[in-house]
This record gives structure tokens, sequence and C-alpha cells, in this order.
């Protein structure tokens, strides 16, 4: 279990001063300017060194993203966006940053800026974090007025604007290309990559879009060092990280702990234990919707990291977990997944726009039982043309959820079927 001492973001366990004075009592903006004066290089060395992967769902490793932004300037400007359009179903943690933790946030900003060439950076949020807005702006303000921004950003010899843009509350603005058209201006539709956006992202510029944690967390690690960080978990999913428990536990929550913890700790340390007790468990979505379900039968040594969960047929994602007792309709809890993701297809590509209201309609008639058993395949074959084959991830993960319930719970999936038909459950069922 995590050490206080080895917290990052301390606020959030009853220290609740998100003032800069507070953020530097706990040791935050203490020698900016000297981390900024061991140069591009060093910092992003360290950060890879540190083994930081993305904390936004996909866990590319922050330092080598860094790496890919140009080393000298060809006279385009480059730019940090900071993707807080945190909307994937049951993540909640960048809000706590957010709220309770400003300053990391900012202190991590001109860290990244100037470790990535770039002299401004973009903080895009979602459109429902009203409350986190004026937190985050008001700490924006305080630091312009301390200097810790603008020219000479923290006595650093480095000019650092940071800017923040409120969304409007649409989902794949979460998707790095489609939040930077919606920045620009523009309705928000991903891009193709390549270009990644190191080599073409806002206006045409070089861009380093990152998750509001995975740059909340880069001044600690290299106050601290790489190693220390590196110390917390297994190797490929280092570090520390903040994880939400949501759905039918004791004690939902936000908390930081090590990388790696088992799904048994995480549930019932803190998550206060399963509704009705561990045995009363029968599914978890681990880390977002688009994260495939698993069973309890899979979760007795079930490890929370990025590997674990893809050699077990899920994902790790945001680290958000969904936990589901005996009393869920796991059918009808993708059935509602499927209908957001139809809601939030920007539809710009067929397999996608066409695919996830296919999807969707099957699962109507499944959730009710009210299609043919044959069907379960048909919708298995619509998830595998959609898989892989769209602009954005969205497709994926759409079709995956869907997938991990076919594969997990085909037999409640026919019971509902030959109930509907028959009136009695299978012999499958009854054993
Ligand atoms: P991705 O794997 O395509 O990319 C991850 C990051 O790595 C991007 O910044 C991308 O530009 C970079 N990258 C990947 N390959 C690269 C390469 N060859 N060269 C240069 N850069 C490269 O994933 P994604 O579409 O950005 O994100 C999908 C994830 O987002 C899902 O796993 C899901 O968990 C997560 N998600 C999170 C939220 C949230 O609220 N936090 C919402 C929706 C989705
Ligand atoms: Fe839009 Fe869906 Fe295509 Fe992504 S996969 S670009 S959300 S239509």
């Amino acid at each position: 279990m995590l050490k206080d001492q080895d917290r990052i973001f301390t606020n959030l366990y009853g220290m609740h001063d998100r003032s800069l004075k507070g953020a530097q009592s706990r040791g935050h903006w203490d020698g900016t300017a000297d981390i900024i004066g061991k140069g591009r290089d060093w910092i992003i060395d360290q950060m890879k060194a540190s083994g930081l992967r993305g904390r936004g769902g996909a866990g590319f490793p922050t330092g080598l993203k860094w790496s890919f932004m140009p080393k000298e300037s060809d006279g385009r400007p480059a730019y940090l966006v900071i993707n807080a359009d945190e909307s994937e179903p049951a993540t909640c943690k960048d809000r706590e940053i957010m709220r309770h933790d400003p300053h990391t946030l900012i202190e991590g900003a001109l860290i990244a800026s100037f470790a990535i060439g770039a002299n401004a950076a973009y903080i895009y949020i979602r459109g429902e974090y009203i409350r986190e807005k004026e937190v985050l702006q008001a700490a924006i303000d305080e630091c312009y007025d301390a200097g810790l921004l603008g020219k000479n950003a923290a006595k650093s010899g480095w000019d650092f604007d940071l800017y923040l843009h409120h969304g409007a509350g649409a989902y794949i603005c979460g998707e790095e290309t489609a939040l930077i058209e919606s920045l620009e201006g523009k309705k928000g539709m991903p891009r193709m990559k390549p270009p990644f956006p190191a080599g073409a992202g806002l206006y045409g510029c070089p861009t380093t879009v990152n998750n509001v944690e995975s740059i909340a967390v880069a001044p600690t690690i290299l106050r601290r060092g790489p190693e220390w960080f590196a110390g917390f978990g297994r190797p490929n999913n280092a570090g520390t990280k903040l994880f939400a428990i949501t759905g039918h536990v004791n004690s939902p929550s936000v908390f930081e702990e090590q990388m790696s913890l088992t799904v048994r700790e995480m549930i019932e340390r803190h998550g206060g234990g399963v509704r009705g007790g561990w045995d009363n468990l029968k599914a978890i979505i681990p880390g977002g919707a688009s994260c495939p379900v698993l069973p309890k039968e899979a979760l007795e040594d079930a490890i929370m990291d990025f590997d674990w969960m893809r050699e077990n047929k899920s994902s790790f994602g945001t680290g958000c977990m969904i936990v589901m007792d005996q009393s869920t309709d796991v059918i009808k809890a993708v059935w509602r997944l499927s209908k957001f993701f139809k809601h939030e297809s920007c539809g710009q590509c067929t397999p996608c726009r066409e695919g996830t209201g296919w999807m969707s309609r099957v699962m109507d008639r499944l959730v009710t039982g009210d299609a043919e058993v044959e069907e379960i395949d048909m919708l298995l074959a619509v998830t595998k043309q959609v898989e892989g084959h769209t602009i954005c991830a969205l497709g994926d993960a759409a079709a995956w959820p869907i997938q991990g319930l076919v594969r997990h719970f085909r037999n409640e999936i026919e019971d509902r079927i030959k109930y509907k038909k028959t009136g009695r459950v299978s012999a499958v069922a009854a054993e």
C-alpha cells in the first residue's frame, strides 16, 4: 500500500489548501527554475527513465511522446495541449486534480512545455466541469500575479502562457485530434493519424497532447527522481496513479495507489468491498466504457495494470473501475454502453456511423430476449467489421464491450432468448 509520503496528490487526503501558498507549503513550485535549467534533454531522459505511461487511457510512454517534438524550430511555434476533457464513463480522477491540486498541473504545464519547446499551452476542459474551470482559472491568475507564468516564468528564462479553453460537452472532443479541431474553432471531428500531433497538430504546428494526470505528476517525478517513481508497480507499468472505484461497492472513491495492485485489493481496501461481500461480485469494467467486462472467475488474481489487462483480453484504460454485483443485468449494462457510443459517434466514417447503429439495434433485441440465437454471432461479426477500420478509437471502443459480453456471458444471452421463446431456461443455466 502506498505510504502517505509517497503520494503526489496530498490534497486529496485531507490537506485541502489549493491556494498557491498551500501548494508551496507542500513542496510544489520548489526549484522549478532549477529543473528547467537542466535542459530539455535532461527532462525528457528523466521522464523516459521514470516509465510513466500516459494516464488518459492509452498508456503511451510520456517521455517518448515528448521526444517526438522537433529539437530545432522550423519557424512554426510548438504547443502543449492538456486534455482535461475527461468524459469516459466512470472516470472522474482528473477532476480531483483540478479541484484540489491545480498547481501541480500548472507547474507541470510549464516544465512540459519547456521540454517540448512550447511557449504556450492550452488546457481543454470538459464542458460540464464548471467549478473545476473556476478553480483552475483562479490558480492560473494567481500564478501570473506571482510571476510563475508569463515572461520569464518562475524566473526560468522561459516565456510561457497558459490558456484555459472550455469545451461544449462532446465526448469525441476527448480524442486528441478532435480536441485540436475543436480548439481551432471547428466541429470536433477526429483527423486521420499519421500525421501524429508532434508533426502537425494545433494550427498545423508541432503539438504534444497529454492527459491532466500525466502532466501533473511530472514535477514530482523530476524532483524525487525517476528511480523513485519507477520503484512502484511492475516493470512497464510503473508509478503511482489515481484510480477510481464506482458501482456496487460500499465506498466509491478516488484514491492514489501504486500501479499493479490487485483487483481484489482495489475493491476491498479502497471500495470498502463489494455490496454483499466478495461472493456477490459478478463482473467489473476495469477502466472505462471501452474496456471489455471481466467476470468474477477471472478476477481472483487479477492485476490492475496495462499488461495484465491486455494479456487477459481487457484493457486498463483510465484505471477507473465499475463494479457490478450479482443483481446486475450485465447484458443491459453493455446495451447502455452501446447506446452511448452510437450517440457519441461523430459520424464521419462509415464503419463507426453505421456499425454503432447496427450494434445498438441488435443489443436492443438481446436485452429483451427478442433476438434469434444466431444473431449473437452476427453481432460479433459486425464488431469485427468495425474494430480497426475507423478513423479514431471510438469504433474499437464501441466494439470491445460487446465482444467481452459475448466472450464471458454468452450463456446468459442465450438463456434470455430461449426463455423468451419457451418460458424455460437452458440446461446449462439450470446446472
Ligand atoms: P492511441 O493509442 O492512438 O494514442 C495514444 C497517444 O500516443 C496519442 O497521443 C498518440 O498521438 C500517441 N501515439 C500513438 N502512436 C504514435 C506514434 N506511432 N507516433 C507518435 N505518437 C503516437 O490512443 P488514443 O486514441 O489517443 O486514446 C484511446 C484511449 O483513450 C482509450 O484507450 C481510452 O481508454 C481512452 N479514453 C479516455 C477518456 C478519458 O476520459 N480519459 C475518454 C475516452 C477514451
Ligand atoms: Fe467519428 Fe466514429 Fe469515425 Fe471516430 S470512429 S472518426 S467517432 S465516425
